[in-house]
């Protein structure tokens, strides 16, 4: 840790490891690996730690509790509460790589990522600027919510209200007094979804794809995240079958009002990628018709939106929540350590059989928290690297 007299000179180490990216993930790493020794250099493209949750909207807490979301070797400030705001997050990132004196190099985008020439260990990234740099080994940590996913929607350039991604949302005052449609009820559509009915706008509508399940971001003091931690290793079905009956004791039939309870458990939905929605307001936002619920958009025409069920609608403004892709492809999707989703077929302290030294953080979306799970990687992974330039180094 910074100002250890015992620890290792890593100035004299020949090769750094280099990790992609300075949001929580990567400095996680960074900073796992330099308490094992191990010289770490953090390249960002953006001029600052912690870029994608600058860049988050205003409203944004961590559904994550503050303990439950700390880094290795730094508590998240008690001061900051259990929920943390957004500007915290960023507080808290900036000093923790302040703190674990992290070596960054940022306004540098690495493009792409090969292996070392013939005959050497380790890779080759190029990133921006003509930049060649010689890695050890390299963590990826460019974020499962690299690059907005807007769906092609037919008619979608016809439409002549501002059509945004959620990305683009910061607060509702431009929204006051509109009609406003919000697109997908995951965690951010909904939230946006009661920031918005809170904010002023004349009317919210909600489309909903499929059903999500809600959940209570805390009962009687116990964080939906502590379930999920105590779940995640059990039998799919059983904790389906659990989700099922707290959800009827805890969360109310919406039936009624266009959001009925989901027919898939809530485990089989993390598996296929999707994690419950945790209430912020959207229970009571759709109970008193301040959001409503519609069918899911199939398609736009001029100044009307088409949903699903053949009704039209002409909203004065459209929210894509519709999420984000990982954008690999460019990165690492030549060396075929990709699935066909495009996300890494490993993490953690894994690595690909044909890519060694080459590791992913970030890229699963567990029911247990990211924050909590990035941590856990960053410390694996620290070790699985330590133990790698150890053998490098002995050679
Ligand atoms: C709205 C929202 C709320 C969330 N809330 C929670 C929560 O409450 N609790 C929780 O545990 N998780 C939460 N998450 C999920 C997750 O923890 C965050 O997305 C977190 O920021 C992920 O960290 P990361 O380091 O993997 O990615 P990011 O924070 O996205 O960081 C990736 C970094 O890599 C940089 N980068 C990308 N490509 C390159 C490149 N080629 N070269 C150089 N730099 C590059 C980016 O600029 C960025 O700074 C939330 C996510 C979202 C979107």
């Amino acid at each position: 840790m910074p100002g250890d007299p015992t620890a290792p000179d890593m100035t004299t180490q020949p090769r750094p490891v280099y990790v992609i990216g300075a949001g929580p993930g990567g400095l996680a790493v960074a900073a796992a690996l330099r308490a094992r020794g191990v010289r770490a250099v953090v390249v960002e493209k953006a001029d600052e730690v912690g870029a994608s949750w600058r860049r988050h909207y205003d409203r944004l807490h961590l559904h994550t509790t503050r303990r439950l979301s700390a880094l290795p070797g730094l508590a998240v400030p008690r001061r900051f509460g259990r929920w943390v705001s957004r500007d915290d997050v960023v507080r808290y990132l900036e000093k923790y790589a302040e703190f674990h004196e992290l070596e960054l190099v940022t306004g540098v985008e690495v493009t792409r990522i090969e292996p070392a020439p013939e005959g050497e260990d380790g890779w080759t990234l190029h990133a921006t600027g003509g930049r060649v740099l010689s890695a050890a080994a390299v963590v990826v940590a460019t974020g499962f919510n690299h690059t907005p996913a807007l769906p092609d929607w037919p008619g979608r350039d016809t439409y002549g209200g501002p059509l945004l991604h959620a990305a683009d949302y910061r607060n509702p005052r431009p929204y006051a007094g509109q009609d406003v449609l919000v697109v997908g009820v995951g965690n951010t559509g909904a939230e946006i979804a009661v920031d918005l009915a809170e904010g002023g706008a004349a009317r919210v509508r909600l489309a909903v794809r499929t059903a999500p399940h809600i959940v209570r971001r805390s009962t009687a003091g116990w964080p939906a995240q502590r379930t999920g931690i105590l779940v995640r290793r059990l039998p799919v079905r059983l904790v389906d079958r659990l989700g099922a009956l707290v959800a009827r004791a805890s969360v109310p039939d919406l039936s009624a009002y266009g959001l009925p309870r989901p027919t898939t458990g809530l485990y089989s939905r993390v598996k296929q990628g999707s994690i419950p929605v945790q209430d912020v307001g959207l229970i009571d936002a759709v109970r008193s018709g301040k959001v409503e619920p519609v069918a899911a958009v199939d398609s736009f025409d001029g100044a009307e939106v088409v949903l699903a069920d053949g009704s039209r609608i002409t909203p004065d403004a459209v929210v894509a929540a519709t999420g984000y892709r990982r954008a690999l492809e460019g990165l690492v999707g030549h060396l075929g350590v990709l699935d066909e989703r495009g996300r890494p077929r490993t993490h953690g302290a894994r690595t690909p059989g044909q890519a060694r030294g080459l590791y992913f953080t970030g890229f699963t979306n567990p029911i247990s928290g990211m924050f909590r799970e990035m941590a856990r990687d960053a410390e694996k992974i620290a070790k699985a690297v330590a133990r790698q330039t150890a053998r490098q180094t002995a050679r």
